[in-house]
């Protein structure tokens, strides 16, 4: 197999493009694709600090590395969820990125800060562990970025995340969830900091490419709790459909976002005020993120 661009001995078939990569021009495909997600939903600008929010997984570091190589001032933010090996490996993995790289990582220990890891904060509002870690990885990011004065979060959700919430969002026809998916969100509040997705062109299966062929070590484990969730059945569900007909994923998504665009279905009027006890954006008067530690406070 050779590369379609250069005629070097290729590494990777992209069937959806209908091409094959070799190393040199899987980078440039990865590059590109990234610097055209920033330029089409304008999502920061050179000068502004970029705050990447890493799990120690392919997608987060990549996306790392990638702006990086770029030339953008970046920071990286790993929560801590105490999930046991999983987070500890992750924790590792991803302080050990950043000092190979000599770049700031800020790390947030739910045990240390909230006084409880994912699990035994599920236990005590009766929650799932996913739900539960969702809220509590949701508000540090933004409260975090916003206090240490950050242009911007960026997270390393990939096409096929994209797709595969969008199918879920679909399936059970969450419009306000719908309205909500998107490459790039702005801040509508002032304690809001803006959150974009620079990955969502790009497949899995190309970023783990990209992670393998620049040796970036990333944790392969997945987290314990997302086992049998129903976004990875989506996603297998996709990969079959995308196996059938190449391209699948990629129409299903790019269709979404162009008629988002053409409806404006932005969000935009969604009404975010300040929660009464913590004064972070929420849609209700009090936010999950204190919902949840009323019930650490009063645990017995
Ligand atoms: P996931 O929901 O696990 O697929 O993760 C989606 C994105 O959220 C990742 O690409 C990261 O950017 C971010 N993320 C997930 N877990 C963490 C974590 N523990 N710390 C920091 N960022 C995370
Ligand atoms: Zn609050």
């Amino acid at each position: 197999m050779r590369c379609r661009r250069c005629g070097d001995k290729a590494v990777l078939k992209i069937p959806r493009h209908n091409t094959a990569v070799c190393v040199a021009c899987l980078n440039h495909y990865v590059l590109e694709q990234v610097k055209r997600a920033i330029h089409d939903h304008k999502m920061f600008d050179p000068g502004d600090r970029i705050l990447v929010a890493v799990s120690g997984g392919k997608d987060s570091l990549s996306l790392w590395d990638v702006l990086m190589r770029l030339g953008y001032e970046t920071a990286g933010l790993h929560i801590q969820q105490g999930i046991g090996h999983y987070s500890e490996e992750s924790h590792r993995k991803t302080a050990a990125f950043a000092r190979s790289r000599a770049v700031e990582l800020i790390v947030h220990s739910l045990q240390e800060e909230e006084g409880a890891g994912v699990l035994e904060l599920a236990e005590l509002t009766n929650r799932s562990a996913c739900s539960a870690c969702g809220v509590m990885k949701r508000y540090n990011f933004n409260r975090i970025a916003h206090d240490r004065g950050f242009d911007v979060l960026a997270t390393g959700h990939n096409l096929d995340d994209e797709a595969s919430r969008l199918l879920g969002n679909i399936l059970r026809w969450q419009e306000d969830y719908l309205a909500k998916q998107a490459p790039a969100l702005s801040a509508t509040h002032e304690k809001l900091v803006k959150k974009v997705k620079p990955l969502y062109r790009l497949a899995e299966r190309e970023i783990t490419a990209y992670a393998v062929v620049n040796s970036i070590d990333y944790v392969i484990e997945e987290c314990p709790m997302s086992v049998g969730s129903k976004m990875l059945v989506n996603k297998e569900v996709l990969n079959r459909l995308e196996a059938d007909a190449p391209g699948t994923k990629h129409a299903f998504y790019f269709g979404f976002l162009e008629r988002q665009k053409a409806e404006d279905l932005s969000g935009a009027d969604e009404k975010i005020q300040s929660c009464a006890r913590c004064g972070q954006p929420t849609t209700a008067a009090v936010c999950s993120y204190c919902r949840i530690l009323e019930k650490v406070k009063t645990a017995p």
